[in-house]
This record gives C-alpha cells, sequence and structure tokens, in this order.
C-alpha cells in the first residue's frame, strides 16, 4: 500500500468534509492560532516517513505533554507512582474539580489536568533544574534540540490558571501536593507550552511503538512491560471524555491536546502526528479525528 496516497486522499477527504470547530479561548494565546492549519506526519519504526499540509510547522503540544511528565515521574517513582494517580478513564472534562473532591485529591489518571499536575509536583522534587531538565528530556525523544517552551503561550496560560490552581490546592488540601503551588503550576504550564511540529511529536512518539527503546540512538528508555502500561493508559485516559469515540473511530492509544495536535501510535510500526486547530466540545481536533479514523480505516489496520 502506498501510504503517501492514503496520506493524500486523506488530507482531500477531510478538507472536503467541512468541519468545524472551535479554538481554546480560555488560553489567550491559542485562540490567535490560524485555524486552517492542517498537517500529518507518520514515521514507521523502519524508517520510513509521510506527510503532508503544515507537518514541518511548530504548534502548542499543550496536553500532549502529560505522556511525558507521566514518563519521567513513572521512571523516578515505578509502580508507588499509582499510590498519588489512578489509571482509570475519568469520563469527566480535562479539567473537572468534581471527582477529585469525591476522590480525596487522587487523580483518576495523569492525562488529565489533575495528574499531570500530580506528575508536575514529582518532577519538580526529583529534577535539579526541572524546566531545563524536562526540556532535555523532551528533546532526547525527539532526538532533537529544536524543541523549546513558548514563554509567552507559558504566562498567557499561568494569569488565567484558575481552575488548575484549584486543582493543586485541593489536593494540596489532601496532603497529596509536596511543593509551592506556584511552583508546580509554573512547570505544569511551561511543559504545556512546548512547541513541537508533526514530524517531531511522531518521532518523540515513536519509542512507544518500538517497546521503550529510542529508535534513533537504541537506548531503552522505559522496560517493554512498563512501555505496555504507558501505552494502556494512552489508550484508556488519553482523549479526555471522548476516549471511548476516539477508541471506537480510531483504534489507536494516542493522546490529544487543546493546541489541536494528536499523537497516535500503533505497536511496533508506527507513531503518527496530526494538527489542526479547530476543536470539537471535548477539546479534540475535529479533523484530527476524523484523519487518523480514515487512517486506520483505509490501511485496515489497528491495534484491533
Ligand atoms: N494547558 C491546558 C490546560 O491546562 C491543557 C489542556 C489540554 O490540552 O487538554 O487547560
Amino acid at each position: 500500500m502506498d501510504l503517501q496516497e492514503v496520506l493524500n486522499d486523506i488530507r482531500t477527504e477531510v478538507l472536503d468534509a467541512g468541519l468545524k470547530g472551535s479554538l481554546p479561548d480560555y488560553i489567550p494565546e491559542l485562540a490567535n492560532i490560524d485555524p486552517e492549519k492542517f498537517g500529518m506526519h507518520l514515521q514507521t519504526l523502519d524508517g520510513r516517513s509521510f506527510s503532508f499540509g503544515d507537518s514541518q510547522e511548530k504548534f502548542s503540544i499543550q496536553s500532549i505533554s502529560k505522556v511525558f511528565t507521566l514518563v519521567k515521574a513513572f521512571q523516578y517513582k515505578g509502580s508507588i507512582l499509582w499510590d498519588r494517580v489512578g489509571v482509570e478513564p475519568s469520563g469527566d472534562p480535562f479539567n473537572s474539580l468534581q471527582q477529585l473532591e469525591f476522590e480525596s485529591g487522587i487523580p483518576r489518571n495523569p492525562l488529565i489536568n489533575a495528574g499531570a499536575l500530580l506528575t508536575a509536583d514529582i518532577l519538580v522534587s526529583e529534577l535539579k533544574n526541572p524546566k531545563l531538565d524536562f526540556l532535555e528530556f523532551v528533546r532526547s525523544l525527539a532526538g532533537s534540540r529544536e524543541v523549546y517552551y513558548n514563554e509567552k503561550v507559558a504566562y498567557s496560560e499561568l494569569s488565567c490558571s484558575h481552575r488548575n490552581a484549584a486543582m493543586v490546592n485541593l489536593m494540596k488540601s489532601f496532603g497529596n501536593i509536596q511543593n509551592d503551588v506556584n511552583l508546580v503550576l509554573d512547570f505544569y504550564c511551561h511543559a504545556c507550552s512546548i512547541e513541537m511540529s508533526c514530524t517531531e511529536l511522531a518521532k518523540a512518539f515513536l519509542v512507544f511503538s518500538n517497546h521503550g527503546k529510542l529508535p534513533h540512538d537504541q537506548q531503552q528508555i522505559l522496560s517493554v512491560s512498563d512501555t505496555k502500561r504507558i501505552n494502556s493508559i494512552m489508550h484508556a485516559c488519553g482523549f479526555y471524555d471522548e476516549v471511548g469515540m476516539f477508541s471506537y473511530r480510531v483504534g489507536l492509544p494516542g493522546k490529544s491536546g487543546v493546541g489541536g495536535g494528536i499523537v497516535a501510535i500503533h505497536p511496533s510500526d508506527y507513531s503518527v502526528a496530526v494538527w489542526a486547530p479547530e476543536l470539537n466540545g471535548k477539546g479534540n481536533s475535529v479533523k484530527g479525528m476524523m484523519a487518523l479514523e480514515l487512517l486506520t480505516t483505509k490501511t485496515g489496520y489497528s491495534i484491533f
């Protein structure tokens, strides 16, 4: 099968569908993005790559960073991490406070805001220079030094991070946050502000297709079984309260962000990233979901 042809067809079909969504205006800097941007990059483990459109343009990865903070926190803590955060789908919006109160300050999973604020707290404790060291970690996954925080986006979010602040405070009241609330928020908003292109994201996620080994330097950063756990968490929790629909339509583990990006992986085969800023009501890229649904439908190839 000619995968470049498949991607070209996906682009045409998605654009023809005329899908519309909205930009996340609750983070002022993200409301200014051109809604027409659309790019996709597929990277295979055997070194082939296929792409279209704005696949090389950097965008705000937002919640996709939650996978990176999870992996780093898991590297430090191992399974005792699960004393402080669960691995169940939330069924609630990504920034919901209700569940956190009912469940005594233990977030449902590490891929919703509360859970990522928790892994941020762990990294603020464990890393010597948290923001710098974390950025280096993401660069090592992407195999590129050209990955940066966007300070404007980070401070734009920090200036209106009232719900996230409420979550950290609530978790702290239950004894589940160890650091100063502002330090945790600053780290979290910076992680969300990282900018990467579809190409860079697909390369950074290839490690999850490759059972924990970085394809570019053969370094094993997670054991085979811990990589299985990260992929399972992505599959069960990677799409807010739309995780069932994403699985039904696409059938791959992955993670989305309100910057309009989605990354998904096929174990042993490939990773794929798509970016189109307009979001549906659940916070997932409208065009991105359709593009990935078409990918697994046209190739007849998902994890199922
Ligand atoms: N920085 C965003 C927030 O905390 C991330 C949300 C997302 O991408 O799901 O609201």
